[in-house]
């Protein structure tokens, strides 16, 4: 199907992350059965839930900042350098399809990004330096320098507004394929799960790699139930 199609669309999800030590949500010792996600509405109505969100990012630092692209990112970045992918899609937060070659405008991101932060005020970036020097030194979450408003991660919680250019690119991209390969998702976060079925409706291919059944099995046209450093390793010669 790889070699046959013209243009091949990735879409990913935290599985592919697993073998570069990043843990899903979902799976068994996943982020889900430790901590109970923090909504966006929380997140703004309170200030201890704000202090147990970046309590929790900080915790995780060490593995985000050890995490390289596993042969997943490899794969499908080498994908992208021949010319057939023109863009990821991916609901990860890691940065790592741009650590494995990607530029980041082709990193179509749907839920955000981790490894900086922004001000829920006055959008102004800042940086996780920054934040925990603020955190360390006052022991709650960092407001911004700026306007004073909370400071939270370039990711989307629960209940956020979802980024509107990244989801109109991701459908654009999914009406333009002919192969939508969905990569290391459980396909039941939304409206995201939505974007392989545009694929398919505009008339894609529809493959899955992924080692537990996903909510969009039935209507693919194929399903790889297995590892996805195993299955697309070899195209990276690994
Ligand atoms: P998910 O946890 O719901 O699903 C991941 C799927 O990948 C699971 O079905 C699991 O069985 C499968 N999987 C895990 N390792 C695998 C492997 N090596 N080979 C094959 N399959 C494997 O994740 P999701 O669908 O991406 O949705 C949940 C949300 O989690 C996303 O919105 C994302 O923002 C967030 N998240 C991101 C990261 C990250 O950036 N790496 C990590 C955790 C959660």
């Amino acid at each position: 199907m790889i070699a046959a199609a013209r243009v091949i669309v990735p879409f990913t999800g935290a599985g592919i992350s697993t073998e570069s030590g990043i843990p899903d949500f979902r799976s068994p010792g996943g982020l889900w059965t430790r901590n109970r996600p923090i909504p966006f509405d929380e997140f703004l109505s309170s200030r201890a839930a704000r202090d147990e969100a970046w309590r929790r990012r900080f915790d995780m630092e060490a593995t985000f900042a050890a995490a390289r692209p596993a042969r997943g990112h490899r794969a499908l970045a080498a994908l992208y350098k021949s010319g057939k992918s023109p863009a990821v899609i991916t609901q990860n937060i890691d940065n790592l399809h741009q650590s494995s070659g990607f530029a980041s405008g082709d990193v179509v991101e749907l839920h955000g990004n981790t490894t900086y932060a922004r001000c829920l005020g006055c959008d102004k970036r800042h940086e996780l330096g920054w934040a925990r020097e603020r955190f360390e030194s006052t022991g709650r979450a960092p407001d911004c320098d700026d306007c004073g408003e909370p400071v939270k991660t370039a990711t989307i919680s629960f209940g956020q507004t979802m980024p509107e250019e990244a989801m109109q690119r991701a459908n654009e991209l999914a009406q333009a394929c002919d192969l939508f390969l969905v990569v290391g998702s459980s396909l039941v976060v939304w409206p995201a799960a939505g974007i392989p079925l545009v694929a398919k409706r505009s008339g894609a291919r529809l493959v899955i790699i992924n080692n537990e059944p996903t909510d969009h099995d039935d209507l693919a046209d194929l399903v790889i139930r297995h590892d996805i450093g195993e299955t697309l390793g070899p195209f990276v010669g690994n």
